[in-house]
């Protein structure tokens, strides 16, 4: 249970600093559960952060599902082998599993317009992308476009305001390597896929994308940021467009990962 208190105190940077002085990496994700306190400490109560549940193995090394039996290794499920529900998807990671804590934070984010948590998040986000790829792995960054009727009371893209604000990565070997909103964007409205079956989920986003400049992504290897993970009707969706317009792989990042 969570106790839904969202405290706000001014400035946190002196997290990220302490936080670039730990050298402890062994294996990804192993220490996320350490970087999601040091992150969240301005906003959530000490009990709601030990409720966070990391995205980690086993899970299914191509599209991403969890096993349920959270024992064993990594490896590709029997859909990725046979049948692959999101077949334009090159690979697919998360922050954590959408529950509990990350769940009131992302909806918070998303509803409540607690923008201070955009860049918290998006250093969340950051360091799943750093554990997950390597540098010369991406080329191009995209958040998925916004969607949702929400959008039209809010009037920007949360997924672009968690990106935008990245450290330069150049320094640590990625080269010509870009993070825009202008690559992909949604030329129609639909309706929320909340509610919505796999199959209605597919009928209602197909067509919605739309890449404007192909030439500019000939040959690019893309990586999709979006919220949540939930089918990944969508993200399949917006992957087809951009494969379709000459991307060689799309690859996607959430925050989170629904269960
Ligand atoms: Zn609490
Ligand atoms: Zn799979």
């Amino acid at each position: 249970m969570v106790c839904r208190a969202f405290l706000s105190l001014p400035g946190d940077k002196t997290f990220s600093m302490e936080r670039s002085c730990k050298d402890e990496e062994e294996t990804p994700g192993k220490d996320f559960p350490a970087f999601f306190s040091n992150e969240m400490a301005p906003f959530l109560c000490p009990s709601c952060i030990t409720d966070f549940v990391p995205f980690s193995a086993p899970f299914c090394e191509k599209c991403g599902t969890l096993f349920k039996s959270r024992e064993g290794k990594n490896r590709i499920c029997g859909p990725c082998l046979e049948n692959p529900r999101n077949p334009y998807i090159g690979k697919a990671r998360s922050v954590g599993t959408y529950e509990k804590v990350l769940m009131n934070l992302i909806q918070a984010f998303k509803y409540k317009d607690k923008n201070q948590l955009a860049e918290p998040l998006g250093r969340l986000l950051q360091k799943a992308f750093l554990d997950n790829w390597s540098p010369g792995e991406i080329d191009m960054i995209l958040p998925v476009p916004l969607h949702r009727k929400k959008a039209r009371h809010r009037g920007f893209n949360q997924s672009w305001l968690m990106i935008r604000n990245w450290p330069d990565l150049e320094q640590i070997g990625f080269k010509d390597f870009l993070i825009t909103h202008q690559g992909l964007v949604r030329k129609r409205h639909t309706e929320p896929q909340a509610g919505l079956s796999r199959i209605q989920r597919e009928e209602n986003i197909q067509g919605a994308f739309e890449v404007l400049d192909p030439e500019s992504m000939t040959s690019k290897r893309v990586l999709l940021v979006d919220d949540v993970f939930t089918t990944g009707a969508t993200l399949n969706e917006c992957a087809r467009v951009l494969l379709k317009a000459g991307v060689l792989r799309v690859d996607v990042l959430t925050l989170a990962r629904a269960l």
